[in-house]
C-alpha cells in the first residue's frame, strides 16, 4: 500500500495511525463484536466514545465551565443559519468583518435573519492584487461596533480560500466590545491556543484539523443559550441541543467516533502548544521557499498568511497543468487552488507531517529549476 501526501483543503489528510487504529477497530470494537458504526448512540459503549471525545476536545482547547461544547451536524454553512436563529432575539442586526469567501457568505447569509453590517472588508483580494490578499486593520473595530445593539461581531479566523489568517487581532479585542464574538474556526482550529472565555461562539466543521465530515462543532457561552428566536428548529437550538448531551437527536455517531481518535492523538503529540509550533515549522518551510524564488508567488500579505493554506501562483500560468500532474507523479495530490484564486494551494493541517511538506518543497525547487 502506497499512500499520498494530500494537500486537500478538506476533507482532508488523517493522521495514519487513527486511520489504521479504525481499520483494526472496523469490525469488532474492543471486543464487543460490533463496529462503533452499528453502536446505538445511547449504548455505554458509544456513551463513553462520546464522553471521552468531549472531554479531551475540552481539554486541548482549555475550554472553561462558562462554555458548552456541542457537537452538532449542518457544516459551518449550516451554521451560517443556525447562529443567527440561536443570536437574534431581541436583536435586528450583527456586525461582520468580511476577510475572503467564507466570512462573505456568512454576513450574505445572515441577511435573510436581519441586517448585516459589514464593519470591516478586505474580502475583495482579487480588485487589490498588488497589496495582495491582508487582514484589515482593527484598530477601531470597536468604535465601529459598539453602542449600536449588535447580536454579535462575526469573523472567520482562517480564510481557507484566500489563506489569510487572523493571529489574535480580534481575539485580543473581545473585551472591549459590547457584543460576543463569533468565530469560525473551521481550517484552523486546534492548531493555535485560543482564549476561549473571550469568544460567544466558536464554530468550525470537522473535515479539516478534526475528523471526518458530518460533524459540527461548536463552543458556546453559557449565557447565549437564552437567545434563540422562537421559529429556530429544536434540533439546530444550542439549548436544546446542550440540554440533551448533544444526543437530542442522533448524532454523526462514526464521525466524532474519529474525531475522537484524532483528538487522542493530538494530546499524545503535545496537545495544541505542538500542533501551534509545527503549524509554524511548515508553513515557513514553504512561504521561505516561495519568497526566495522569482518563479513562485503568494499573494497574501507576510503578517496575514495562514498556516493552514498556502495559496501560490506560478510565474507562467501556463504551466499549471504540468506543475500539476508532475507533482501527483510524485504522490503530492490535491494542490489545484481554488478557482476564485487561482494557481495552486496546499493545505497543511495538523495531520499532514513536516515531512510531507518537505517532500512538496524538494518537488517545487526541482520544478523551478527544470522550467525555469
Ligand atoms: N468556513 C470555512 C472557513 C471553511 O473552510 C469551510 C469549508 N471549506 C466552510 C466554512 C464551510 O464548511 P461546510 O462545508 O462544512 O459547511
Amino acid at each position: 500500500m502506497s499512500r499520498v501526501w494530500n494537500f486537500s483543503a478538506g476533507p482532508a489528510a488523517l493522521p495514519e495511525s487513527v486511520l489504521q487504529r479504525a481499520a483494526a477497530e472496523m469490525l469488532d470494537w474492543q471486543g464487543k463484536g460490533l463496529s462503533v458504526m452499528e453502536m446505538s448512540h445511547r449504548s455505554p459503549e458509544y456513551m463513553g466514545i462520546f464522553e471521552k471525545t468531549r472531554a479531551d476536545f475540552r481539554a486541548l482547547l482549555n475550554v472553561p465551565d462558562s462554555h458548552e461544547v456541542l457537537f452538532m451536524q449542518g457544516g459551518a454553512v449550516g451554521m451560517n443559519a443556525i447562529i443567527p436563529l440561536n443570536l437574534l432575539q431581541g436583536f435586528e442586526q450583527a456586525a461582520f468583518v468580511n476577510t475572503g469567501a467564507w466570512s462573505k457568505k456568512t454576513s450574505k447569509e445572515f441577511s435573510k435573519y436581519g441586517t448585516a453590517r459589514v464593519v470591516l472588508d478586505n474580502g475583495n483580494a482579487a480588485a487589490d492584487a498588488a497589496a495582495g490578499a491582508y487582514v484589515p486593520d482593527c484598530a477601531h473595530l470597536a468604535d465601529r461596533v459598539n453602542g449600536q445593539s449588535m447580536a454579535y461581531l462575526h469573523f472567520c479566523d482562517n480564510e481557507t480560500i484566500g489563506g489569510v489568517e487572523f493571529n489574535g487581532q480580534i481575539e485580543n479585542l473581545a473585551n472591549a466590545l459590547d457584543c460576543p464574538l463569533v468565530a469560525d474556526v473551521s481550517s484552523n482550529i486546534l492548531s493555535r491556543q485560543l482564549d476561549v472565555s473571550r469568544y460567544g461562539v466558536l464554530y468550525g466543521g470537522a473535515q479539516k484539523n478534526v475528523g471526518p465530515a458530518g460533524v459540527t462543532i461548536v463552543v458556546v457561552r453559557k449565557d447565549l443559550l437564552e437567545r434563540a428566536q422562537p421559529i429556530c428548529p429544536s434540533a439546530f437550538e444550542f439549548k436544546t441541543v446542550a440540554d440533551n448531551g448533544s444526543m437530542y437527536n442522533t448524532p454523526p455517531t462514526y464521525s466524532i467516533y474519529i474525531a475522537g481518535l484524532v483528538f487522542e492523538w493530538l494530546l499524545a503529540q503535545g496537545g495544541v502548544a505542538w500542533a501551534e509550533q509545527q503549524s509554524q515549522l511548515k508553513a515557513d518551510v514553504l512561504y521561505n521557499l516561495i519568497d526566495h524564488s522569482s518563479f513562485y508567488h503568494c499573494p497574501v500579505r507576510k503578517a496575514d498568511r495562514s498556516r493552514m493554506n498556502v495559496p501560490f501562483t506560478l510565474a507562467d500560468e501556463s504551466l499549471n497543468a504540468m506543475f500539476l500532474s508532475k507533482a501527483a507523479e510524485r504522490g503530492l495530490v490535491q494542490l489545484k487552488g481554488h478557482k476564485s484564486v487561482g494557481g495552486m494551494r496546499a493545505s497543511i493541517y495538523n495531520a499532514m507531517p513536516l515531512e510531507g511538506v518537505q517532500a512538496l518543497a524538494a518537488f517545487m525547487r526541482e520544478f523551478e529549476q527544470e522550467v525555469a
